[in-house]
């Protein structure tokens, strides 16, 4: 079915592969995309659970699989590129380089730079690096569909954790939100939760929900709290204890934005407005 006469006009045939990894970091499970065509690519390798191999295999029918593209290099995402290279041998797999934690897979990784056009299916993606969630995160933009694989950018119904420690930057992740913003996708596909139909409307709330959580914690250091556990505790009131890692990740996300700022200082792991 790949090969007839919509292979003319630039469309790029999309099947949602679930990743059959549902848990607490996941949600229902990641989402992986097939873009079937002369080119079959696949947007993310997910764990490399047995079920997301069964149904990759059962999309593919008789084609084989030419580029597997991983968004970023966190582990829901990346996981799976070994157990499907063992099954797709011809696989090239490609990601923007975050070498540390590349290294990690067995894979023969060649590098995709921003702003890159990819063949997919029968039509093409561009790359777009959307730093900030991760160092590596990138966007794929189906222009002629007007469809963005959003990746980790946003999660509907949820916010996006920046883990300050580990790779995060607010600062990126705002500019890449503004910048998806001007690409004006009409829907997004992101790896975790259904298809997202009103892009501007998310992207919006998303700007406005940090922006209302950076006055809070500009609010906190003005009243006099310090230390970044007492704005977590101001901020996130009752919050089960599960969850108190990743509100410290984000307040620190915050404080550290501030500082790049000029706004507010460190010393000792004390901070104030500067
Ligand atoms: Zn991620």
């Amino acid at each position: 079915m790949a090969h007839h006469a919509a292979a003319l006009i630039d469309i790029v045939q999309i099947t949602r592969i679930p990743g059959f990894n549902p848990g607490p970091m996941t949600g229902a499970g990641n989402n992986t995309y097939l873009l079937s065509g002369r080119e079959p690519v696949l947007l993310d390798a997910a764990t490399g659970e047995a079920g997301h191999l069964s149904a990759l295999a059962q999309a593919l029918g008789t084609d084989g699989l030419a580029q597997v593209l991983v968004t970023h290099a966190h582990p829901d995402h990346a996981d799976g590129s070994e157990p499907i290279a063992a099954r797709w041998p011809d696989a090239a797999f490609r990601k923007m380089p975050w070498p540390e934690r590349d290294r990690a897979h067995a894979v023969a990784w060649a590098p995709i730079a921003d702003d890159e056009l990819i063949p997919a299916g029968d039509g093409a993606v561009r790359a777009v690096h959307t730093p900030g969630h991760a160092p590596d995160h990138l966007c794929f933009f189906d222009e002629a569909g007007g469809t963005l694989f959003s990746a980790d950018l946003v999660v509907p119904g949820s916010t996006v954790v920046i883990p300050a420690s580990r790779g995060g930057s607010l600062s990126q992740y705002l500019a890449s939100l503004r910048r998806v913003q001007a690409l004006a996708p009409a829907r997004m596909l992101p790896a975790h939760g259904g298809p997202i139909d009103d892009p501007q409307a998310v992207l919006r709330s998303y700007l406005e929900h940090r922006q209302r959580r950076e006055d809070q914690i500009v609010a906190a250091l003005r009243a006099g709290t310090r230390r970044p556990e007492a704005i977590v505790d101001r901020l996130y009131d009752g919050l089960p204890a599960a969850l108190t890692a990743m509100a410290r990740e984000s307040v620190a996300a915050h404080l550290i934005k501030l500082r790049e700022e000029g706004r507010a200082r460190s010393d000792g792991g004390e901070w104030e407005l500067a």
